[in-house]
């Protein structure tokens, strides 16, 4: 059972996450349940591995809810838009905290999947915008430190 870390001053949150070595029996059940996590939550769209308190390089995402969530492994953002955009954005770790974050409108991302397999996602918009903020907390980075 996953239990959501909360709070800005949680050590696991603020942890650097280690990088995933091995996509072992262990990692794919972690991130199937965070995958069950979020899809059944309407209003979540993202989850990073540490807000379950696990400092592992492991994101979940899913802005559009009526496709299935994207499990990303050890990802890194490789380029960034000089186009940038604010959008308020809210944190399952942090709740009733809503804060204004500006962010490059497009990226490029870098992970593994749950096989292993390298990819490479291209995404502007909310799906850029939640990339950011789940890989922030694999930094130990939160939206209030963006006030
Ligand atoms: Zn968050």
């Amino acid at each position: 059972m996953l239990e959501i870390q909360i709070g800005e001053n949680n050590p696991v949150l603020r942890k650097k996450a280690g990088r995933i070595k091995k996509i072992s029996a262990e990692i794919k059940r972690l991130a199937l349940d965070m995958v069950q996590m979020i899809e059944s939550e309407p209003d979540d769209i993202g989850l990073a591995a540490p807000q379950v308190n696990q400092s592992l390089c492991l994101i979940v995402v899913q802005p559009d809810k009526s496709k299935k969530a994207l499990v990303l492994i050890n990802p890194e953002i490789k380029k960034f838009s000089t186009k940038k955009e604010i959008m308020p954005e809210g944190c399952l770790s942090l709740p009733n905290i809503i804060v204004p974050v500006e962010r490059p409108f497009k990226i490029t991302a870098q992970a593994l999947d749950l096989e292993g397999n390298e990819v490479k996602i291209k995404a502007k918009g909310l799906l850029a915008r939640v990339i950011q903020h789940e890989v922030d907390h694999l930094h130990g980075v939160l939206i209030v430190d963006y006030k």
